[in-house]
């Protein structure tokens, strides 16, 4: 029997109500695999944990997050629990950074045409994944000391070999196993450190001839994404690129609600929705917990290539299965289902 161990990290707003629907999902989905299990623990995270105990992710928790198989989380930060110096607690990025998580898999895939602000041509789909540089760019100095009082702030934008290598390395390889395609999603044509990315990308294209390759600025991606979003197949850019255009691509399917990830590691995994944890709808039962469900197949995936696997394929195609059916959708999606009742219909087609 394989046996797995699930940190489980509700967090903020409505991070509990999605993760206790997936976690329902996945036990749901566990009943009707053989030979495979999964147990959950809840541990404290986030902007509430920092509320209680001055620290919104406590190193001893980081330790004890390395102990389990995979890591699933809800969502964290609140708008009004911020650190002095004015910027909202981000437990979330931390842990990647510390987990050394590199690789931000963000799948995006419309379910439903009428979820998509979009026309959608027929016989056209959106089906690509943006893979998000997770560790450096444009966030690596976010938490560096400033000089108090200073008349001027800035950031960095760092790009290492290393940083650069492993994260095109990894597209490239999810690509193989995809339409083959890759594209790059850079400002090499003014900043330095991406014309260095662009650099390290092109010399890691060689090693796959088999696999098409395009450069794209990434001003000129924020227009494609709109006008032409069903020619693209695996992408991948930098840090901060990737926390703006993943928004931009969950838009095109539905919204956030519809958006799951992956932060992966060599080490250790992290399955966490895109989204935020949108305060203004918690506690209200109408948070879309599809985002949150499809992270977690993402994680049956990561776990288990065989019955994991399998897993994974069950709860994709429930959702899919579901949401033909233009009734069920929660409010982002222009419906009126409860997050219980979109959870439950998902169970029912599992
Ligand atoms: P963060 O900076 O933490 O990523 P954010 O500022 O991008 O957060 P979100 O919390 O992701 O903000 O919310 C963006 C918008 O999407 C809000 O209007 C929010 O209500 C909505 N939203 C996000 N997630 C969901 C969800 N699961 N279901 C319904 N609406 C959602």
């Amino acid at each position: 029997m394989a046996h797995y161990n699930i940190a489980v990290l509700p967090g903020d707003g409505i991070g509990p109500e999605v993760t206790e629907a997936t976690c329902q999902v996945l036990k749901a989905t566990v009943d009707k695999l053989d030979d495979f299990d999964l147990a959950f623990e809840t541990l404290s995270v986030g902007a509430g944990e920092y509320l209680k105990n001055g620290d919104p992710l406590p190193e001893s928790t980081v330790e004890k997050l390395k102990t389990y198989d995979a890591i699933l989380l809800g969502a964290m930060g609140l708008p009004d629990v911020r650190w002095p110096n004015g910027v909202e607690m981000t437990p979330q990025v931390d842990i990647r950074e510390k987990l050394d998580l590199y690789q931000g898999v963000r799948p995006i895939k419309l379910y439903n045409e009428i979820h998509s602000p979009l026309r959608i041509p027929q016989g056209k789909d959106i089906d690509f994944v943006l893979m998000r540089e997770n560790c450096e760019g444009l966030f690596s100095a976010r938490l560096a000391k400033r000089e108090e009082n200073s008349d001027f702030a800035t950031d960095t934008m760092k790009i290492t070999r290393k940083g650069a290598e492993r994260i095109c390395r990894a597209t490239f390889e999810i690509a193989k196993n995809r339409r083959k395609k890759v594209a790059l999603i850079d400002k090499a044509n003014v900043l330095q450190s991406m014309a260095f990315f662009r650099g390290v990308f092109d010399e890691v294209a060689q090693e796959y001839p088999d696999i098409e390759t395009e450069r794209i600025y990434v001003d000129a991606m924020a227009l494609f994404l709109v006008q032409d979003p069903f020619r693209f197949d695996v992408m991948v850019t930098e840090n901060m690129f990737g926390d703006i255009l993943s928004d931009q691509a969950a838009g095109l399917v539905g919204g956030m609600g519809m958006a799951p990830s992956a932060d992966i590691g060599d080490k250790y995994a992290v399955f966490q929705p895109s989204h935020g944890s949108a305060p203004t709808i918690a506690g209200k039962g109408i948070a879309n917990p599809i985002a949150t469900i499809l992270s977690g197949a993402l994680m049956l995936r990561w776990l288990d290539k065989d019955v994991g696997e399998r897993g994974a394929q069950r709860i994709e195609s429930a959702v899919s299965q579901t949401l033909q059916d233009t009734e069920n959708r929660t409010v982002d999606l222009g419906g009126s289902r409860s997050t219980s009742e979109m959870t439950n219909a998902i169970i029912a087609n599992l």
